[in-house]
């Protein structure tokens, strides 16, 4: 195994072409970031309004084929929003997986609502559309205004998958499973903006999907989200809510509804449309980088985590799948003592003091996986 893990470090610097320390995901700036950055300084729109706030929805539209995009300060904001859009409530549920990014659940309970964990699919690492139908069958209640938790007595108001690393969930099955229990989707899409299902958009599938843009994302503008849907009366309403809620007026302040303050600066939208231009070529970047691994990896006896049929992943974060919780460690130790930087997957949710207590079922995929997987380094060569 040392000698396998050695030769991944020498693998892995011949990429980079260093000797010197190597980040998982950092960003690349080889467009007009500073071009944009310096005609926002000069046009003194760098705060709220602007018209890269205009242009950065209107690109994400179109990127991911829905009718509404809306900008917003950073993907956290761009769930809890999509799940009030929802109309996830104080004291409901939302079916979510427990191998997952923080936020995914933190957004859930800043609505009041409480996280159920749902296992994952070994091949996508992703929300299981069979398991989400299992657990239906035990505990849902399906009622005139929608699906209730036999157990808890509280309604499911919402499902929330996430498309781990840009490996899409299977939605297919996912949405006929909602269907058929009326539960709206809301795609966690931050990791997996560029990736596709069966030819379309990933946060497309979803009434609504969020995006995130933060400094370790595939596309970053420092600090950013975004919101999608095909529902433009509902994404209009997202457009209201994250900028205060404010009625147009010539010159009161009339505010309608609790709102947010969830805009993205113009000054982020500049470099979001910059970093936006250059997605294909990243994609083609990081998907040659897959295929390198991928032959790399095979000859070391080692599995790299691939896309599955009728999916296209973005490859945000490359990863590969130990033999067990030993081997795993020592590939972590050694490559991040040697400068090459790994990580592990995140600790399940229910490990994190706040969500302990949280129903769940049996997570034996979501264990699997917590156990083997190993992010390496991914970025754009
Ligand atoms: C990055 C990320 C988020 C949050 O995005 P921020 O822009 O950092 O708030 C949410 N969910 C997942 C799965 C993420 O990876």
């Amino acid at each position: 195994m040392t000698d396998t893990i050695n030769s991944t470090i020498s693998f892995i610097k011949e990429q980079y072409k260093t000797e010197s320390f190597i980040p998982l995901h950092i960003p690349y700036f080889g467009g007009n970031e500073k071009k944009y950055l310096i005609e926002t300084i000069d046009s003194t729109f760098v705060s709220s309004v602007g018209p890269f706030v205009d242009q950065f929805e209107s690109m994400m539209q179109d990127l991911t084929a829905t009718k509404k995009a809306v900008a917003v300060v950073n993907g956290t904001a761009a769930i809890q929003v999509a799940l009030r859009l929802l109309g996830v409530k104080s004291g409901d549920e939302v079916l979510t997986q427990a191998l997952t990014f923080v936020a995914t659940a933190n957004a859930i309970t800043y609505q009041n609502a409480t996280p159920v964990f749902i296992d994952v699919d070994l091949d996508t690492m992703g929300l299981s559309p069979k398991s989400v139908s299992l657990f239906l069958e035990e505990f849902g209640d399906l009622r005139e205004d929608g699906c209730y938790n036999k157990k808890t007595g509280k309604k499911i108001s919402a499902c929330l998958p996430m498309h781990t690393f840009g490996f899409p969930v299977h939605l297919d099955e996912l949405m006929k499973v909602c269907e058929v229990w009326k539960i709206p989707i809301l795609e966690d899409a931050a990791e997996s903006l560029g990736s596709e299902y069966k030819g379309k958009p990933t946060g497309s599938f979803g009434k609504l999907g969020a995006f995130s843009f933060n400094g370790n994302k595939i596309v970053t503008c420092g600090g950013g989200g975004a919101i999608v849907t095909n529902d433009f009366g509902l994404g209009e309403k997202g457009k209201h809510l994250t900028t205060t809620a404010k009625v147009p007026h010539p010159y009161e302040y009339v505010h309608d509804e609790m709102g947010y303050n969830f805009r993205m600066p113009n000054l982020n939208a500049a470099l979001a449309c910059a970093q936006l231009e250059q997605l294909e070529g990243f994609l083609k970047n990081k998907r040659k980088l897959a295929k390198d691994y991928e032959s790399f990896f095979l000859n070391q006896g080692i599995k790299f985590r691939t896309e599955i049929p009728n999916t296209k992943a973005n490859y945000w974060l490359m990863c590969v799948e130990l033999e067990n919780r030993k081997e795993r460690d020592l590939f972590l130790k050694t490559t991040n003592e040697d400068a090459v930087m790994t990580r592990p997957i995140w600790q399940l949710m229910y490990r994190l003091p706040m969500y302990l207590n949280c129903q769940r079922d049996r997570q034996l995929n979501a264990e699997f996986l917590e156990e083997r997987i190993v992010n390496i380094p991914s970025s754009v060569r």
